[in-house]
């Protein structure tokens, strides 16, 4: 059995249909998915995702959609975070981090701004003792100066894709590495190297669904313009991406199947009474 720590089962992508996708997921052998939020918006809906499908869940503000946010949802945020601490499927604050691809948000006040959302959250995290789930696209140092000012120690650094240095400095801090789709490519040379050179011990499972499909589900840039639709990744796939990655760690798929989710637990310790209960 497997635990997905990173899906987004309120996507679009799956609408309606997300129940059935859940179930297909299901029978493929994954027994949690970890369903983190991105804005105020999807507070509520998340946490009824989990609730509904045997889930758990994480409430943030992600940094894609920190430009929309203000103080107000900061404070939103502290009063849901305080008013779900009873909730034993509430496993973390994210999805929250810094984003220093995505061209629209890079002007320099975009930029402060994130990081002031991001600063704040972690904040929160700290006092009200959650691990958190981040978001680092070209900017793992950053986030990692973060974690360190604020204190942050628990957590994972999804679809982890820096370099080796740069993942042990996370693993250094008290952070575990998400990995999935992007290490089945065979060109993913500089995620190999850091799947070699930390000890597995380090790294969580994840989809990122329905993002990063997984390298038998990529349609190419040049199919998608000559009208090949992209394929729809989901958590059906982690335990084909599990077994990729347990050859990279030189791992037996059974071990690996183990021994991730128990890193998953150590992530995010909320998770421990539902993967005992799968
Ligand atoms: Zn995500």
């Amino acid at each position: 059995m497997w635990v997905d720590t990173h899906c987004h089962w309120d996507a679009a992508e799956y609408g309606q249909a997300s129940a059935t996708w859940r179930e297909q997921a299901g029978q493929a052998g994954v027994q949690l998915c970890v369903v983190p939020a991105v804005a105020r918006s999807n507070w509520a809906t998340v946490a009824a995702w989990a609730h509904a499908h045997g889930d758990v869940y994480a409430l943030g503000i992600h940094p894609l959609c920190a430009a929309q946010a203000s103080t107000d949802d900061v404070l939103a945020l502290e009063q849901a975070l305080r008013a779900a601490s009873g909730d034993t499927r509430l496993v973390a604050v994210g999805e929250i981090g810094l984003d220093a691809w995505e061209p629209a948000q890079q002007t320099p006040q975009a930029q402060a701004h994130q990081q002031t959302v991001f600063e704040s959250q972690l904040a929160l995290a700290r006092e009200l003792d959650l691990p958190v789930i981040v978001h680092t696209r070209r900017a793992v140092d950053r986030v990692l100066a973060a974690l360190r000012r604020v204190g942050v120690r628990r957590g994972i650094a999804h679809a982890f894709s820096g370099s080796v240095q740069q993942a042990r400095g996370l693993w250094a801090q008290g952070l575990h590495l998400g990995v999935g789709g992007a290490a089945t490519f065979d060109g993913a040379h500089r995620l190999h190297r850091a799947l070699a050179a930390l000890p597995p011990q380090a790294w969580v499972l994840e989809t990122d669904a329905p993002d990063i499909a997984p390298q038998w589900l990529y349609v190419p840039r040049a199919q998608r313009e000559a009208g090949v639709a992209q394929a729809i990744n989901s958590p059906a796939q982690l335990p084909r991406i599990g077994r990729e990655v347990a050859a990279r760690l030189g791992m037996a798929p059974a071990a690996w199947a183990r021994l991730s989710t128990a890193n998953a637990v150590r992530a995010l310790p909320r998770l421990a009474p539902w993967v005992a209960a799968a």
